[in-house]
This record gives C-alpha cells, sequence and structure tokens, in this order.
C-alpha cells in the first residue's frame, strides 16, 4: 500500500475541511483528485506530505505514519504544490542541485540533477533563470525537483492549470511518463485529463468522498463533466 487514509478529519476554525475520510491507494496506480474548488484537495494533499497536521485520522505513506515518521514519509515523497513555488532568482540547474543537496542525495546530486533535466525536457533552459521561463517550463522545474530523489510516490496538486494547450499535452505525458513505476496522485479541473492519465478518478465534495473507482467504470455509459456535475451540485 502506498497511501493508507483513515477517518481523516481536518477542520480550519469552524470549517472542516476534510469530514472522515478513508482511501488506500496501491503502488503504481495513477490516481485523480477531482472536486469543485474548497473541496478539500489541496489540504488532503498538504496533509499526506507532512506540511499541515490533520485534526483526527491516521495517515501513512508506503508503511510510515505521518505523525511518527514524517522524515521517512517525506523522503518516499515528491510534492509539486498548487502554486508551485520557486526560487526565481536560481538557475534551473542551480535550483535542482540545491533541491539535490536538501535530499542529501550526495554524490549522486550531479547524476540525478542532471537525468531529471533530460526528463522533463530542460536541457535548453538549463542556463535560465527560473523567473525567466514560461508556465510550461517552471512546471517543468516543479516536477524535476518532486522527481529528483527518485520517489515512491508523487502527488501533484494541479500540475497542469494555467498551461496552454500544447504545454498541457507535454506535461501531461510527462506525467504518464513518469508515472510508470511510480504511485501519483495528482488533482485536476480537467475531465480529459483524468481519462487520458488516471487509471482511478476519486471525486471530493465538501471535504466527503462521493465517488472512487476506475475512471472507466465512473464515465460508463456517461461523460465523466456529466456525472462530475450532478455529484458535486447534488442533483
Ligand atoms: P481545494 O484544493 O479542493 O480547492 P482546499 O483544500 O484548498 O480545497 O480548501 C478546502 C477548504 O478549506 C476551503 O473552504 C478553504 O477555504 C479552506 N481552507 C483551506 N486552507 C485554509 C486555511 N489555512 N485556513 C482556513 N481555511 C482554509
Ligand atoms: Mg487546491
Amino acid at each position: 500500500m502506498s497511501i493508507s487514509i483513515q477517518n481523516l478529519t481536518k477542520v480550519y476554525g469552524q470549517q472542516k475541511a476534510l469530514d472522515n475520510v478513508s482511501l488506500e491507494i496501491n503502488k503504481g496506480e495513477i490516481v485523480g483528485l477531482l472536486g469543485p474548488n474548497g473541496a478539500g484537495k489541496s489540504t488532503m494533499m498538504k496533509i499526506i506530505t507532512c506540511f499541515i497536521p490533520p485534526t483526527e485520522g491516521v495517515v501513512k505513506v508506503c508503511g510510515e505514519d505521518i505523525f511518527d515518521n514524517p522524515m521517512g514519509v517525506r523522503s518516499k515523497i515528491g510534492y509539486l504544490p498548487e502554486h508551485n513555488p520557486l526560487y526565481l532568482d536560481m538557475y534551473v540547474r542551480e535550483f535542482l542541485q540545491f533541491i539535490a543537496g536538501v535530499h542529501k542525495l550526495g554524490k549522486n546530486s550531479k547524476e540525478r540533477t542532471e537525468m531529471m533535466i533530460e526528463m522533463t525536457g530542460l536541457t535548453k533552459e538549463v542556463n535560465k533563470k527560473i523567473g525567466a521561463l514560461s508556465k510550461g517550463y517552471r512546471q517543468r522545474v516543479g516536477i524535476a525537483q518532486a522527481m529528483i530523489h527518485d520517489p515512491e510516490v508523487l502527488i501533484l496538486d494541479e500540475p497542469t492549470s494555467g498551461l496552454d494547450p500544447n504545454q498541457l499535452v507535454e506535461i501531461r505525458d510527462l506525467i504518464k511518463n513518469a508515472g510508470k513505476n511510480k504511485t501519483v496522485l495528482l488533482s485536476t479541473h480537467i475531465m480529459q485529463e483524468v481519462e487520458a492519465v488516471c487509471g482511478r478518478t476519486i471525486i471530493i465534495n465538501n471535504g466527503i468522498v462521493v465517488a472512487d473507482d476506475d475512471t472507466k467504470h465512473l464515465s460508463a455509459g456517461q461523460s465523466l463533466e456529466s456525472l462530475f456535475r450532478k455529484i458535486t451540485n447534488n442533483i
């Protein structure tokens, strides 16, 4: 089991962002997390990646508990946060080497950095400052930093939001490729993306899991979009 979530609840002040969520994600699955804005997607991802604590519940990543062994959990996860925070004044290669250092990759740092540059198609941009890159290339840097330590699990929070149609296809292909031997949980608002990339789809609404099935089963006989509208508008 790559990700195990039991009875997860998160309350911010008066607001319940996640309400008793339980789910398990197996090794090698590529799972799409859908839900309207404010459904709780980012909150779930931030808890899995140990950025914020849950109010209640048990979360394990590759068997490691987020409370008992947060460093162990982080070493198994690559995370692309929603707004992809990057150091805009750093050069692409310099930034990736810096992240390799954070992961204490030691003598492998150089090799992993070059491997990620090639894999994410950053070769031509490698001597530019991150601030000079287009949104699509910044996303590539975000994915490269998420994968540099070769984690078993990738958590990608809206990795294709704000991209133009060409960039969108490129990043989607990159995720598909990267996900071949990893477990991936990605959130998105694009239904075709889920249909193209994710074997399984989880829909959350108001902090509650309202659908969880093979993408093919979920959308059988109707478009994923109309199903999504039905269950998130309560009609
Ligand atoms: P999504 O990623 O699905 O759009 P979020 O997880 O970001 O949803 O948010 C879920 C709910 O929790 C929203 O109503 C949001 O306003 C609220 N929320 C998120 N972060 C905070 C925070 N730090 N403080 C208070 N409320 C928050
Ligand atoms: Mg979000």
